[in-house]
């Protein structure tokens, strides 16, 4: 059966802060010039910001050069940013440190995300963007030049058999002249193009953190609107990169997080329990003590920085946002970049348009243009802080402050990435990790938390986790490094199981309660498990994150 075939002149892969600001761009630089240009974006998520999960601090740069009359228009930025902690945590205690200037967040706005890139998603739609939620891009297409022309969604109703059902239709192909991918961290058909087109090779490996959320409502006397926290210590060893933000949002809600980077060591380690641990600290529990937890998700972020950034452009299309890695990693900040990606990407094809020379064309007026932005500069100058944590956090905060306060990010080097799924040492090489269980009241299980996310696919299709090589994940992973997949992935999909004696071990993917967050496809040490999308509309459902 032949696929429906739609034809724009842009097509955008991801409606989050990068595909949404290009689009608009787009419509408004077409809407100046007296011209039309037709741009549609396609959306995994059930809708608009179902699977957008950040801090979030918003740097509101590029927002105000985007909609500069973001405030009449009723943009969700509610809480300015009132005041900066940075704490240190011992095992029973906690140390103020000075603010680093990266972190420091005048200026800035605490937002859900989730809910900015609905609004943003109205101005699009407002503008002329034709949005489809609902629809996961499963496949690039190619012209017989080998230029990207488009994406297909993929076929809906296939059994997990990968028989059509009753309720089977086919996937439809978008064609545009030029194909932006905003698809966000570790983006999936990202993953392709960087070997296609050899994207990666005069560039740094990505390297990647998880970021696990959860967002509460408190008690009314401890809430503080406006107040911004973030810890480094404690629960993390001093070898291994992570720390938490705390931010009070509007309605006495609390954002708590923890990111941990991917390039920890001990396979014993569990991302999701350091998590629930951290919230046991005394400077911590109290203000979720009388609480109650409305939501739960998890999302990979960038690490790499600028020395990872790829080539951005290809025949046919660009990259944009977090599917590039633009996220500035000091401040824990990516919106303000991936959105100045997507507008100065738009900026760049749209003249390209006009002069009707797009399709199917290399616009490397996108990455020239880019470089001389305040982005670039932005990432060049933090590029060493990241890095300087291989060696520890000590050594990271010592050189962190020589590189900010002496060379001002112009040290006269750059340090470099290896990749996250190196790193695992064997489990027998490494301390076993004995994590308190769930008290119920600020600490939970995996289950109870991906119930929170309202997570859900359909049953009946094929396991969107694949594995390149059936056998690998208990003749390397269980056998080598006792299975880290059970322990990294934050939703519990990997569960190995055995017979009732004990013997038979194999794994079983509980591939629904998947939350999209792609820390398998990055930390299996042998790149064993390969992420697609499933049915479009599957995957969780954030309300506000
Ligand atoms: C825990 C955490 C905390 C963070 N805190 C902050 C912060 O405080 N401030 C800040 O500025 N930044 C923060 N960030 C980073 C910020 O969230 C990202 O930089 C930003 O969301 C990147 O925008 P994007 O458009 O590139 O990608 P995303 O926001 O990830 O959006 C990509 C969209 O594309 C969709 N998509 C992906 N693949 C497909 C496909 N094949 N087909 C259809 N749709 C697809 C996804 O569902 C998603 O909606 C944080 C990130 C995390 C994980
Ligand atoms: S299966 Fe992979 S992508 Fe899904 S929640 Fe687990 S680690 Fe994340």
């Amino acid at each position: 059966m032949d696929r429906e075939v739609m034809e724009y002149d842009v097509v955008i892969v991801g409606g989050g802060p990068s595909g949404l600001s290009a689009a608009i761009r787009l419509k408004q630089l077409a809407a100046e010039q007296g011209h039309d240009v037709s741009v549609c974006v396609i959306e995994k998520g059930a809708e608009i910001g179902a699977h957008i999960l950040s801090g979030a601090v918003l740097e509101p740069r590029s927002l105000n050069e985007l909609i500069p009359d973001w405030k009449d228009k009723g943009a969700p930025l509610n809480t300015p940013a009132k005041e900066d902690h940075f704490l240190l945590l011992t095992a029973g205690g906690s140390i103020r440190l000075p603010t680093p200037p990266q972190m420091n967040n005048h200026g800035n706005y605490i937002i859900s995300l989730g809910n900015f890139v609905r609004w943003l998603g109205q101005q699009a739609e407002a503008l002329g963007v034709e949005i489809y939620p609902g629809f996961a891009a499963a496949e690039v297409l190619y012209d017989e030049q080998g230029a990207v022309k488009g994406v297909a969604t993929g076929d809906m109703g296939i059994g997990k058999d990968g028989q059509p059902t009753a309720n089977f239709s086919r996937g439809v192909e978008l064609h545009g002249k030029q194909t932006m991918f905003a698809e966000g961290c570790r983006g999936s058909l990202t993953k392709g193009l960087f070997e296609k087109f050899n994207l990666r090779s005069d560039s740094d490996p990505q390297t990647f953190g998880i970021g696990i959320k959860e967002l509460w409502e408190i008690d009314p006397a401890k809430h503080s609107q406006g107040k911004i926290t973030h810890t480094i210590g404690w629960p993390m060893d001093s070898g291994t990169y992570g720390g938490s933000f705390l931010y009070h949002l509007e309605n006495n809600q609390v954002a708590v997080g923890f990111v941990i980077g991917l390039d920890y060591d001990n396979p014993h380690l569990s991302p999701f329990e350091e998590f629930q641990r951290f919230k046991q600290h005394p400077a911590i529990r109290p203000t979720f003590e009388g609480g109650r937890r409305v939501a739960y998700g998890a999302r990979a972020i960038n690490e790499g920085g600028f020395q990872s950034i790829p080539k951005l452009t290809f025949p046919g299309g660009c990259l944009i946002g977090c599917t590039a890695g633009f996220l500035n990693v000091p401040k824990i900040k990516g919106t303000h970049t991936a959105m100045k990606s997507g507008m100065t990407a738009a900026e760049a094809i749209y003249p390209r348009l006009k002069a009707g020379d797009a399709a199917g064309a290399e616009i490397a007026e996108y990455p020239a243009a880019l470089k001389k932005t305040w982005l670039w500069d932005e990432l060049y100058s933090v590029r060493n802080i990241r890095p300087s944590f291989h060696r520890g956090m000590w050594a990271g905060l010592a050189y962190s402050a020589i590189d900010t306060y002496l060379f001002r990010g112009k040290a006269p080097w750059t340090f470099h990435h290896k990749p996250d799924h190196l790193s695992l040492k064997k489990a027998s090489e490494a301390p076993k990790i004995a994590y308190p269980k769930p008290d119920g009241v600020v600490s939970f299980d995996r289950l109870s938390s991906v119930f929170l996310s309202a997570t859900n696919h359909e049953e009946n299709q094929p396991a969107h986790l694949t594995l390149k090589n059936k056998d690998v994940p208990i003749s390397t992973n269980l056998a080598l490094y006792d299975a880290p997949e059970q322990r990294y992935c934050p939703a519990g999909v990997y569960e190995i199981v055995r017979d009732s004696d004990g013997s038979n071990a194999r794994l079983q993917i509980n591939a629904q309660n998947c939350v999209h967050c792609k820390t398998c496809d990055i930390k299996d040490p042998t790149q064993n498990i390969h992420w697609v999308v499933p049915e479009g509309g599957g995957g969780p459902n954030y309300p506000n994150m």
